[in-house]
């Protein structure tokens, strides 16, 4: 008989975001436009046997840089989960867009899980053109490229199985080596899309975000999203300001930075304006 997967804890940490319009989300525009912020997160996933963390986002120069409103540094959120940088022995990157791989430098005694795709994408020869490379900070490649020199990068081609209970999926599109996560948890497998779909209604409506690669694999990175959850409830978007919402707080001190996503939702499935349909 196979042993019973582990459960693990999962939290989503905010740690900036920017005013933005509906119609900066989806290609081609939208004809319902308005406010639609972009919150900014990392997220950690919590075992036995210590913390994954997925994602590292940026930091407070970038920023300052790219006119972020940078609400804490992800590494100081990690600590108010407890959770120590120079502990980490597990680092997972989505990709290497510079919301997602900055902060590396202070995870000294991790392993980088990164699809060999994504490293090939960004150091590639797409990257002569600014409108694939502006959402990369070359710096951050290059510090990669460094890591890996030092053994530190575990780079995967295809799905793979970093712990019992977490498994790594290509969903590219976005970027050309974009991966997702599943997380075994007590509310069953949970799926951290990172920007697989950056809205929930990217997903739901089949209108891929504004940054794109290759258009017809953000869709099918929908499907493999759907595939890979029980229920819609349980793919998590990476940008989307409703989880704030619609997740209880990781603690009471922690309401409006942490929450928890292997709890049961707090707060009803959103609602595609469009249709006026539930996401179920
Ligand atoms: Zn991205």
């Amino acid at each position: 008989m196979q042993a019973a997967l582990p459960e693990y804890e999962v939290y989503a940490l905010r740690y900036a975001t920017r005013e933005a319009q509906r119609r900066d989300h989806f290609i081609g525009g939208d004809p319902h436009d308005g406010p639609m912020p972009m919150d900014y997160y990392v997220w950690v996933i919590v075992g036995a046997a210590g913390a994954y963390v997925l994602d590292l986002g940026f930091t407070a120069e970038m920023a300052k840089a790219r006119k972020r409103t940078f609400l804490r540094c992800p590494v100081e959120s990690l600590k108010l989960l407890g959770v120590e940088a120079g502990d980490v022995r597990d680092v997972i990157l989505s990709h290497m867009h510079y919301d997602h791989v900055g902060n590396f430098d202070k995870f000294e005694n991790a392993r980088f899980h990164l699809q060999e795709r994504e490293m090939a994408y960004a150091t590639g020869r797409h990257m002569r053109y600014h409108r694939l490379a502006h959402s990369y900070h070359v710096d951050d490649v290059v510090g990669m490229v460094r890591l890996n020199f030092k053994g530190r990068v575990e780079m995967h081609a295809g799905e793979v199985e970093v712990a019992p209970g977490i498994t790594l999926h290509p969903t590219q599109g976005h970027s050309d080596g974009l991966q997702s996560v599943r997380v075994h948890t007590r509310r069953g497998w949970v799926v951290l899309a990172s920007d697989a779909t950056h809205y929930y209604e990217n997903m739901m409506s089949n209108r891929p975000y504004s940054t794109a690669f290759h258009i017809g694999d953000m869709l099918d990175a929908y499907r493999t999203l759907e595939r890979l959850a029980p229920t819609p409830r349980h793919i998590i978007p990476g940008h989307d300001a409703y989880v704030m919402k619609e997740y209880p707080a990781a603690k009471p001190s922690l309401e409006g930075i942490a929450v928890r996503l292997d709890s049961e939702p707090i707060a009803p499935a959103i609602v595609l304006p469009e249709t006026g349909g539930h996401y179920r």
